[in-house]
């Protein structure tokens, strides 16, 4: 394959204006952005992205999730395309960045090629995933998920926001339903340029994050049920204290994580107390474990010590559990050949680069059960994200897409 050389480089101006134009939709409160899925500003968004498409010669479809994808003709049109992209939506109180980069700079590369009057064999498609964030409309990634067929699209169009208005109902309101059927594309590879949403980058002093996994998960609910008494005249050794065993399993969590460090994850973060009353032995508590490991052998290792451990703590102290698996993601391990053509793009442009493991969801997660997948990744100040104050610079913007730019541009063939 044909090595776009390291001269080539997008134009940064360009699409640090593009995000800043593209952020005077939907104004947050606080400096970030509210332009939340399928609302009167998410179609305001879409049709400021569809005039850029149009205007860099590139044709416009879109599918019954509303799913935008932006074709850019290869020399070979019947070879499939090289999709790049991410997602427009925010949290009701996002920041500028947090897909948006991944959607405007996939944009920047087509310009970028534009300028150059640079030919690919393979088309190029730039994605504009609907409601990634799973915030008005759960669940999160859920237009990626129908088009990999995770999700049920039927089943998707009834989900309610808190208003009680349908998500399929919402989509056809703002004007943005299309005709084509979900998940019919042939994707040649799928590339997804996000900020880390995490501090590893910013804290390392590194341009450039090679994402090879993403994080599985599990929670597990826990119910604990030993005995309501009275606090001041109930014996020690008589007493059945769910509360003591909720304390335990959650000491239990940590040192589990802790065995399988640097990666793997674990912690308990919803917690009820019955009757939660100051003079009364908790009776009942009901928790939520929440484990995460970008290996699954791992994941499921951390789950079943954790069951045999709750079994014994439960033992001792005299009371019963349950135990339910309420969420469940199995760990991504993206294409070897798509991380490859990242890592080489950064080390072709000189950037500082290491491996990491996404933390959060992204479209790509889904998409790389369809098709070979991959991740760029740039810093972001503090590690904050799904926060109006979510920031970067505008040369970390610029590394992320470049890098982007080359691994696109060597995975679509240019043409010589
Ligand atoms: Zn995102």
């Amino acid at each position: 394959m044909a090595a776009p050389g390291e001269n080539l480089q997008i134009n940064s101006d360009r699409l640090w204006d593009s995000i800043m134009e593209m952020a005077k939709i939907g104004p947050g409160i606080a400096g970030g952005n509210n332009r939340q899925t399928v609302t009167d500003e998410d179609g305001e968004g879409r049709h400021l992205f569809k005039r850029w498409c149009e205007a860099a010669g590139l044709e416009m479809g879109l599918d019954e999730m509303g799913t935008m994808f932006a074709r850019r003709e290869g020399t070979d049109p019947e070879l499939p395309p090289v999709y790049v992209g991410s997602h427009l939506d925010t949290q009701p109180t996002g920041g500028k960045y947090d897909g948006v980069l991944g959607v405007l700079g996939g944009l920047e590369v087509v310009r970028s090629l534009n300028d150059l009057g640079i030919k690919t064999r393979h088309p190029i498609v730039v994605t504009n995933w609907t409601n990634e964030e799973g915030a008005r409309f759960a669940p999160a990634m859920m237009a990626s998920g129908v088009f990999a067929g995770v999700l049920d699209q039927a089943d998707v169009y009834g989900h309610v926001d808190k208003a009680g208005k349908k998500f399929g109902e919402e989509l056809e309101r703002i004007g943005w339903k299309g005709s084509e059927k979900v998940g019919e594309r042939k994707i040649h590879a799928f590339f997804e340029l996000h900020i880390e949403q995490g501090p590893i980058l910013e804290d390392e002093g590194i341009d450039i994050g090679v994402v090879t996994h993403g994080q599985g998960l599990k929670w597990l609910q826990v119910t604990l049920t030993g005995k309501e008494a009275h606090t001041g005249s109930t014996p020690m050794p008589k007493r059945r204290n769910a509360g003591l065993g909720m304390a335990r399993v959650i000491e239990l969590v940590h040192e589990i994580a802790m065995d399988y460090q640097p990666d793997a994850v674990g912690a308990v973060g919803h917690m009820e107390v019955y009757p939660n009353s100051r003079n009364i032995i908790a009776g009942r508590t009901v928790f939520t474990i929440d484990i995460r490991s970008p290996e699954k052998e791992v994941l499921d290792a951390m789950d079943g010590r954790i069951r045999e451990g709750i079994d014994t703590i439960c033992e001792a102290l005299d009371i019963k559990y349950q135990i339910e698996q309420v969420g469940h993601f199995d760990p991504v391990t993206f294409d070897k050949g798509c991380v490859k053509a990242v890592r080489d793009a950064a080390e072709r442009l000189g950037y500082t680069h290491r491996n990491i493991v996404s933390g959060a969801g992204h479209d790509a997660c889904w998409i790389n059960r369809v098709a070979p997948t991959a991740m760029v990744m740039c810093p972001c100040v503090d590690g904050l994200s799904h926060n109006e104050a979510e920031e970067i610079t505008k040369e970390w913007a610029a590394a992320g897409a470049d890098v982007l730019f080359h691994a696109v541009v060597e995975t679509a063939e240019i043409v010589a």
